[in-house]
């Protein structure tokens, strides 16, 4: 994943500290931890950011659908950032972004 990655940061390009990210929470969607379109290179700025706010986001009081929708957007932001990626470096989506029926189904879901 690093590598199709190129090695940097996907969000601000740093090439130093990179961590992969898993987009969807592996306490949410077990399954896909194993999916390479999961993951996404962050430095280690942009990592703790994207947590951050995630975090922060989490109210235990609001009802289930509205935290749910926090989540959706962040996920289009991330995926959104893989495959503006990929397309700028001419990498195929399919192969390197994979993500399985089963995770789609629940991301639109
Ligand atoms: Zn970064
Ligand atoms: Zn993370």
């Amino acid at each position: 994943m690093k590598t199709r990655d190129g090695g940097r940061c996907l969000n601000c390009g740093q090439e130093r500290g990179i961590q992969a990210h898993h987009v969807m929470r592996r306490t949410l969607v077990p399954f896909a931890a194993l999916e390479l379109g999961n993951g996404i290179s962050l430095c280690r700025q942009c990592h703790r950011l994207v947590h951050a706010e995630f975090n922060g986001r989490l109210d235990p009081a609001l009802p289930m659908g509205a935290a749910q929708g926090d989540d959706q957007d962040e996920w289009s932001t991330l995926f959104g950032m893989l495959m503006d990626d990929a397309t700028k470096r001419g990498l195929e989506h399919d192969e390197l972004y994979f993500l399985s029926d089963e995770l789609l189904r629940f991301s639109v879901a």
